[in-house]
């Protein structure tokens, strides 16, 4: 069997919807789960509508907006007809509302956020479920709430494997024999059955606990992109496409900031030999890119830009030099403060962290550090990693930048500069 997981952008409208059918129908004789997320920028809208619910703030995006936005959808591609989905929706908008209006500090905004942000992938897949059907592809919903498991961390929920393997194999394996299953990415359930998700774009993560579930052939996530390219598009020229690539370089990539997979998606697919494909939904023809277990010599330098970093430096005025004592202080509150360090470089009397630009924690650390160290840091600058370099890449890279952070090992090279 294959896992196949929509994003956003590939159900953004009626059209989008079709295009995905289209590509179902195209594999309607493989058994296929297929994990779609919430539709266009909805996990955005719906963010926005807790957020001014908190605030007290009048309703930019009110409730009417998303609701029109995907009466559009239902009617465009025909399904205003169907009583059971407009039951549906009015039950998902109910909840919603309930969850919204139900807001209370006393629950937390993690656990609201979770009950209400993940009504956003309940929408998107009823609809899409109930069109497939229409178009004679006999589907189920299955709801992820029921069989994805994981601890009580609202909004970076732990899947518990388990629990969840059990549940995925009990509940949607025995639809595989004769229908396509729809499912939502990004979110699941703790113990108590209370709505959990796993982080932003995590429907790819979702997709990988499916497929690790079901022992699938493969997983394919079809993107508005032609597969792994070796740099962002928007923001460089001349990309270019890896037809292979190996788990391990594709794990890398995400951990230094390559949005094209989440970063928790390939450990797990690689610890059971699943390849996962990344396709692009505009053009099904195209074999995009295979990630696998694979070596491949002289594999094109990758480009992973940052932007909106903070470089912080922590300064020794008394004559001493950093030792290993001053590097534990400032990592017991870099940890404590939950900081993710991006690059790090230390001299005689300084160190060096560069992390993603946050007011907030910045000053949080500063404050704690201020005593031992003299503080100086730097916001709003970009970073740029490159895996895999050569010198004639990163000499066009540098040109015109003002580096302040260089560093390279054998493989990668890092710096982060100021924007001009
Ligand atoms: N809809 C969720 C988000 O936008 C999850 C996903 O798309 O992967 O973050």
């Amino acid at each position: 069997m294959k896992v196949f997981k929509f994003g956003g952008a590939s159900v953004r409208d009626a059209g989008s919807v079709q295009n995905m059918v289209n590509i179902i129908a195209a594999h309607k004789n493989e058994k296929l789960l297929v994990v779609v997320s919430a539709m266009g920028k909805m996990t955005n809208a719906f963010e926005a509508l807790l957020n001014q619910v908190i605030e007290e703030e009048p309703a930019e995006i009110p409730i009417e907006e998303v609701k029109d936005f995907h009466d559009n959808i239902i009617k465009d591609l025909g399904l205003v007809s169907s009583q059971t989905l407009r039951e549906d929706m009015e039950e998902i908008y109910e909840q919603l509302i309930h969850g919204l209006n139900g807001y209370s500090s006393a629950f937390g905004y993690d656990f609201v956020y979770d009950q209400t942000v993940s009504l956003a992938e309940v929408i998107s897949t009823k609809i899409i479920a109930a069109y497939l059907n229409k178009q004679g592809i006999d589907a189920v919903w299955v709801d992820a709430r029921k069989v994805v498991k994981t601890n009580s961390t609202h909004r970076q929920a732990m899947v518990d494997w388990g629990a969840s393997q059990a549940m995925i194999k009990s509940q949607a394996m025995p639809h595989l024999e004769d229908k396509v299953v729809v499912t939502q990415g990004f979110i699941g359930s703790n113990a108590k059955y209370n709505t959990t998700t796993l982080g932003r774009e995590g429907s790819d993560f979702s997709a990988a606990i499916f497929a690790t579930s079901l022992g699938a052939d493969s997983v394919t996530i079809w993107k508005d992109v032609p597969g792994v390219l070796n740099a962002d598009p928007k923001k460089f020229e001349n990309t270019k496409l890896y037809d292979r690539l190996p788990y391990k370089e594709a794990a890398e990539m995400t951990y230094y900031g390559a949005s094209v997979i989440h970063p928790k998606t390939i450990k797990p697919l690689a610890q059971k030999g699943i390849p996962l494909y990344v396709r692009s939904f505009q053009n099904m023809q195209e074999k995009g890119t295979v990630i696998e277990e694979c070596q491949i010599p002289n594999l094109n330098p990758a480009i992973i830009h940052k932007d909106k970093q903070t470089v912080i430096s922590f300064k020794i005025s008394d004559f001493s030099f950093i030792n290993e004592a001053h590097i534990y202080t400032i990592f017991e509150h870099v940890k404590r403060l939950n900081l993710t360090i991006n690059l790090m470089q230390n001299s005689a009397i300084s160190f060096t962290i560069c992390m993603d630009d946050d007011p907030k924690r910045r000053e949080q650390l500063r404050t704690a550090l201020m005593d031992e160290f003299s503080i100086y840091y730097n916001e709003g600058l970009e970073m740029i990693t490159v895996k895999n370099y050569n010198q004639e890449t990163i000499n066009e890279l540098m040109e015109g930048k003002q580096v302040i952070i260089e560093q390279r090992s054998r493989n990668n090279f890092q710096m982060v500069y100021k924007v001009n």
